[in-house]
């Protein structure tokens, strides 16, 4: 889907009978040499943009998330998010003439509850101090969903769109063997087949410096896409709802070998770390986004006992302090 919406799942922290953490930042408890994996946990096998995004971040944040999962709180943006998407996919199953501005905005509040009826939890992000409801935030929040959706009839017609596919679950197996995979919000195919990706923001634009991390998830579904079709997507276009801007990208083959190559050398350091359980935390300004302080060795806390086997990193130490150059 391209957002922040993706969640970890339940709780599957490791045992707590490991060893006390020790040595530099990259040390954690581990299971000893050839011991089952803990409570179901099981290495990565795929990756997806936002996983590839949380590993070059931080190593210790994907490892929290994709490896121990541990649970996340839910966030009030990213919910936001997740019924703003959900109305600019199901708009496009009224006929064209009734994809108004107003009809979408009425659709908001109908798709917060087909979210809470699933995910109950969330009520938690309108509740007053004493654990009752808080109706008036409630209506703040919806009232800031429906303003975005109400913006991206400004930046684009849905009237005069016919999406070839929205939602769209995108997989494909590189050479290597290196699964790739993730959700594009929306596919359209010009009558002459050049096909366009986009991908709906619910946050502001990026400064310039910043763009080329928004485009790298694109350019991840442009090199899926054209592995699976054979065929380039003509053009890549970010809707930035919260600030009223399109950008648009044309990408070509060299741009995503470039990508391939880069995310086949992250893979390779994700797999090493999985083998050695050496995690590192990067902290950066986006440490104050992060749900796992309490777990993390720059912030006092300790990580769950790593609940995979490891193996010896004989020859293989070091290598993680290099992601900054991927
Ligand atoms: S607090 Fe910062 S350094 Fe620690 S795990 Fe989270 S993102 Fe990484």
């Amino acid at each position: 889907m391209g957002t922040s919406t993706e969640r970890a799942g339940a709780a599957t922290q490791g045992g707590q009978g490991g060893q006390p953490a020790t040595g530099g930042p990259g040390a954690q408890r581990m299971a000893p040499e050839g011991e089952r994996a803990a409570g179901g946990a099981q290495p990565p096998v795929a990756l997806s943009p936002s996983r590839a995004s949380d590993f070059m971040q931080c190593p210790l944040l994907y490892r929290f998330r994709v490896i121990d999962k541990l649970p996340e709180k839910p966030s009030a943006a990213a919910t936001r998010g997740t019924v703003v998407h959900a109305v600019l996919e199901r708009l496009f199953d009224a006929p064209a003439a009734e994809r108004t501005a107003p009809g979408a905005r009425a659709m908001v509040p109908g798709e917060w509850e087909k979210l809470l009826a699933k995910r109950p939890e969330l009520a938690e992000l309108f509740t007053d101090g004493a654990g009752g409801a808080d109706g008036e935030r409630l209506a703040v929040w919806l009232a800031e969903a429906e303003a975005l959706v109400e913006r991206w009839f400004s930046l684009e017609d849905p009237t005069r769109l016919e999406p070839a596919e929205r939602e769209l679950y995108v997989e494909t197996v590189l050479e290597s063997g290196l699964q790739l995979r993730g959700f594009v919000d929306r596919v359209d195919i010009a009558p002459t087949g050049e096909v366009r990706i986009v991908d709906y923001k619910t946050g502001k634009a990026p400064r310039p410096q910043f763009a080329e991390g928004a485009l790298f998830q694109m350019k991840f579904y442009a090199l899926v896409m054209w592995r699976r079709s054979g065929t380039v997507p003509r053009r890549l276009q970010l809707v930035y709802l919260g600030s009223g801007d399109l950008v648009t990208y044309d990408p070509t083959e060299a741009d995503l070998r470039g990508v391939e190559r880069k995310l086949l050398a992250l893979w390779e350091a994700i797999q090493l770390a999985t083998r050695t359980g050496d995690w590192r935390p990067r902290p950066t300004k986006l440490c104050g986004w992060c749900d796992h302080q309490a777990h993390c060795p720059e912030f006092g806390g300790t990580p769950p006992v790593y609940p995979l086997a490891v193996r010896p990193a004989a020859g293989e130490g070091g290598e993680q302090g290099r992601m900054g150059t991927i």
